[in-house]
């Protein structure tokens, strides 16, 4: 099933076609709603009346009154009329409207808190990033810090007559379905916390939908939508590294590991049960050999890890630091060889920091892929998405809610008719 180059993909589409036995007449009625809108996102180029009604099976009166519904809520626009070849009244394409809904996504990284509002045509409609240490400051300066971000964000949306359909939180850290942080290497302090529940204590975020995810999936939700948007192909596996390592299985535009983060943390998974030591008690994990820290020591540095400082050490030709990122990359290369091979993926995106060291791991990544994998290579390249692709990917899957079920949106607008 197609999905929306903007929207996130985490959630189970429901099928584009065909209605349940013995549904009620408005379980059919939200079904439909979903199947126009989802349409209407998807076609290339954008769809008319008579062309959805032709590409859903639904007839011309019903899909006209679903259309006009989605016009009245505000969840689609009409574009500029097309004069058609055959005779008649040109045409009406329709596409998702513009700033009329935004979703939030709230990144919480070590050093800050980023906040972006993004409407239902993907547009940018506010971003804000407020410098914090968020990994050394107490919680509820964290937590106030959020609700200034998210309240800057959202004055700028609503101005204009926006509203806020949902929001989502990511954290760079294994969370459970509830939103509770069970373990993170950057945010130690924050394991434990609740965060539904302490952003909405402390006014921090409205009432609207919240979901919490892990940073490593809802960037690699927004690789995927964009690798779709730009034709790239759409199976890989994602790797998100810095501090943190988390990995993604991207598989036709859809991510694999829930947003929820699982327990896959890629940075976590032993690639030498002999190796290095490791906080979470087991030996050998990916961590120890290629985030920030373990290459910031193996380059000889000393104090906190620096991104930028490796970037221009690696530019200048320092042998340490090329050796150390080099062994890094092969390192990456093991511990993703074996899902690669299973599951008969030929590319690997980076992001994160990672996304700046493909130059220098390439070399090194492919030859390991050699020697474990045979001779097929591996497509090694950096995310499409760049800096934001995190807070992307959670402004996206913050719209989800309304791709997936615009009947909520509907009836929350008071909207019931046709
Ligand atoms: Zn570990």
């Amino acid at each position: 099933m197609q999905e929306h180059a903007g929207a996130s993909t985490l959630v189970t589409p429901t099928p584009s076609t065909g209605t349940a036995r013995g549904a009620q007449p408005s379980a059919v009625r939200a079904h439909n709603l979903h199947v126009v809108l989802d349409c209407i996102v998807h076609a290339e180029p954008p769809a008319s009346r008579a062309e959805i009604a032709a590409l859903t099976g639904l007839g011309k009166g019903t899909v006209t009154a679903l259309v006009d519904t989605l016009l009245r809520a505000r969840l689609i626009r009409e574009l500029a009329p097309v004069a058609s070849t055959a005779v008649g009244r040109p045409s009406v394409p329709l596409a998702p409207a513009r700033a009329t809904y935004v979703g939030l996504g709230i990144e919480l990284a070590p050093d800050g808190v980023s906040v972006r509002a993004i409407d239902l045509a993907g547009g940018l409609i506010a971003h804000t990033t407020l410098d914090l240490d968020l990994a050394g400051s107490a919680i509820s300066g964290g937590i106030e810090t959020i609700r200034q971000a998210v309240t800057q964000v959202v004055d700028v949306s609503t101005e204009d007559g926006a509203l806020v359909a949902g929001a989502c939180v990511a954290v760079p850290a294994v969370v459970d379905e509830k939103g509770q942080i069970l373990r993170s290497d950057s945010l130690r302090r924050w394991e434990g916390i609740s965060l539904p529940a302490a952003l909405r204590s402390a006014d921090a975020i409205g009432d609207y939908p919240l979901h919490v995810g892990a940073s490593a999936s809802l960037a690699a939700t927004a690789e995927a939508a964009l690798a779709r948007s730009e034709h790239q192909p759409e199976q890989f596996i994602h790797v998100y590294g810095g501090l943190s390592i988390g990995a993604s299985i991207v598989g036709d535009a859809s991510v694999r590991p829930d947003v929820y983060g699982g327990l896959r943390e890629l940075g976590h998974i032993s690639i030498d049960p002999r190796g290095r030591p490791c906080p979470c008690g087991r030996r050998g994990c990916l961590r120890q050999y290629a985030s920030l820290p373990a290459l910031w020591s193996a380059a000889g540095q000393r104090g906190e890890p620096d991104g930028s400082v490796l970037l221009s050490l690696l530019e200048s030709g320092h042998r340490a630091t090329h050796h150390a990122v080099d062994d890094a990359g092969r390192a990456i290369a093991r511990a993703l060889a074996a899902p690669l091979g299973l599951l008969g993926l030929r590319e690997v995106v980076l992001d994160g920091w990672f996304a700046h060291i493909v130059p220098f791991v390439r070399d090194g990544m492919r030859h390991e892929f050699a020697e474990l994998l045979g001779a097929d290579p591996i497509l090694i390249r950096g995310s499409l998405s760049g800096r934001w692709s995190v807070v992307i990917g959670a402004a996206q899957f913050a719209l989800n809610d309304v791709f997936q079920d615009p009947g909520r949106i509907i009836s929350d607008s008071g909207d019931e008719g046709s």
